[in-house]
């Protein structure tokens, strides 16, 4: 646990996060539950622990910035938890859904939750263009998503499930202006705006990485149509 701490600490601290360095128990418990889980079923590739603080922890807790208070949030591809875990240990005031399409996952982050008593995280289960088409449309003020698809197939999919003046915050690495100037039509198409625009470097020890957050507020009604199926939007993104 010292170890741990003393690495948490640092690395809160180096990426601006060193209020959340009080939750330092409750990581160091996820920490552990996934390199546990990892050896039964892969989650991860990321198992070293100042990676593991880095880039899922302190990564996960750079969209905090982008969240109001009581926000309903819902995160697309959520893996094994990232980003809505550590957002859902920094913000109890945060109502959180994560989403994967992979059952065993889901199980890994709802057992994780329960273990915890992490009270304000649901874990579902499913398609997230499918919720899209399901009476959680249009019920969320934020939508994340980190490391799922390129921007255009994720606004697709993240902006339908937007309330109005709701954000979507994309995660993303060192391409993101690319992926911005690819997905301008489909923003436009389902009725978003690009509220903010961030690149920034994540610190580790030893080296730094480049990340990008897009932000995507909704600014008119997404038209019916979308989401498409998936394969549609695959093969023929806006
Ligand atoms: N966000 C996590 C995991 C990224 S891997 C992290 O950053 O660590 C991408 C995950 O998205 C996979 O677990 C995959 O099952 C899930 N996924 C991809 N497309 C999806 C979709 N349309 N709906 C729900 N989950 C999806």
């Amino acid at each position: 646990m010292t170890d741990f701490y003393n690495i948490l600490s640092k690395t809160f601290k180096n990426n601006g996060l060193a209020e959340y360095i009080d939750k330092a128990d409750i990581f160091f418990k996820l920490y552990n539950s996934l390199i546990d889980t990892n050896k039964l079923y892969n989650l991860t590739a990321v198992t070293d622990v100042e990676k593991v603080c880095a880039l899922h922890f302190a990564d996960s807790l750079s969209a905090l910035k982008y969240i109001e208070k009581n926000a309903d949030l819902l995160d697309i591809g959520c893996g094994a938890g990232f980003p809505s875990l550590p957002i859902a240990i920094a913000r109890p005031d945060v109502r959180v859904t994560a989403v994967d399409s992979t059952a065993k996952k889901i199980d890994f982050v709802s057992s994780f939750s329960k273990e915890n008593a992490l009270a304000n995280i649901t874990a579902i289960t499913g398609r997230a263009e499918e919720l899209a088409r399901s009476e959680m449309r249009h019920g969320f003020s934020i939508v994340t998503a980190r490391a799922v698809a390129r921007l255009n197939v994720l606004c697709e999919i993240a902006v339908p499930l937007l309330k109005l003046g709701g954000h979507f915050i994309a995660m993303k690495g060192s391409a993101g202006k690319e992926e911005l100037r690819e997905a301008e039509n489909a923003i436009k198409a389902l009725g978003g705006s690009v509220t903010d625009f961030s690149e920034w470097e994540l610190v580790l020890s030893c080296e730094t990485q480049k990340r990008t957050i897009i932000l995507i507020e909704k600014t008119a009604v997404t038209p019916d149509i979308y989401p498409r199926a998936y394969s549609k939007i695959l093969k023929k993104p806006l």
